[in-house]
């Protein structure tokens, strides 16, 4: 009794706060599901997937698609990555706790959560000053506390380098250099390369001060990495 008591409080405190309730808690259970069946095993990302409130990041126009495998539109045309390859970059990021990992996209922020969940010590960096902002107001209330930055992600963070990892979340023509440079010496970047006839998956680790072995892992389809920032 005791026990249904407390969940109940609980339950109304999440309905109060429009937050979190235990709808949305087995609508994401069923698309973590979703997202393992495409093949994602890692059970750690999948958790940690499972713990972020996706229906929090999305543009209310979308909101009752929040628990679907796609990508949907966000503020300054730009898109909340579909869960699947949220999970697919993630896994192939290789993230463990106190890790130091820079994301090129914070976008809505819902990466940054995800990255946030695995332990890491997130630094982001967002070009659109209103998804800049935005995200903050939507990722504090929730307790996430990355390092944010607003400004072009083709410079990297040189003040905080080297990163463990560097996740970029848009597509870039060309692996840019200074994400390389900026790479700590046995880390691991991973950046969907092409244009926007489609993008492959790079995954790049930095085996020594020269030498960067890379490897591809299939086709996607990002927003493209544009120059410069944007008010
Ligand atoms: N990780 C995001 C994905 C957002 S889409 C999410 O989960 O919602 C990619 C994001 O990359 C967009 O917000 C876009 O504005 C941003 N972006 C594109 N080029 C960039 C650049 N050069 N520097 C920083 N951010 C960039």
């Amino acid at each position: 009794m005791a026990i249904y008591v407390q969940e109940y409080k609980l339950y109304l405190c999440f309905q109060m706060n429009q937050k979190e309730s235990y709808r949305h808690k087995g609508l994401r259970k069923r698309l973590i599901e979703e997202v393992r069946n495409k093949g994602i095993q890692d059970e750690e990302v999948l958790d940690a997937m499972g713990r972020v409130p996706r229906h929090l990041f999305m543009d209310s126009s979308f909101i009752n698609f929040s628990y679907t495998d796609k990508a949907f539109p966000i503020a300054a045309g730009q898109t909340i990555s579909q869960p699947y390859t949220v999970a697919f970059q993630t896994e192939l990021l290789e993230v463990t706790r106190h890790l130091k990992v820079l994301e090129v996209g914070t976008g809505s922020g819902y990466q940054t959560a995800v990255l946030l969940e695995l332990g890491a010590r997130v630094y982001t960096i967002e070009r659109q000053r209103q998804l800049f902002l935005e995200a903050q107001k939507t990722l504090a209330p929730l307790n996430y506390k990355p390092i944010y930055f607003y400004g072009d992600g083709y410079e990297g963070v040189p003040a905080y380098a080297p990163f463990d990892r560097i996740l970029v979340t848009a597509a870039a023509q060309k692996i840019p250099q200074k994400l390389l440079d900026q790479l700590a010496i046995g880390g691991i970047l991973v950046v969907p390369e092409g244009d926007q006839s489609g993008q492959k998956m790079i995954k790049v680790v930095r085996e020594s001060k020269d030498s960067f072995l890379s490897s591809e892992h299939g086709y996607f389809s990002f927003v493209p990495m544009l120059k410069g920032k944007n008010n």
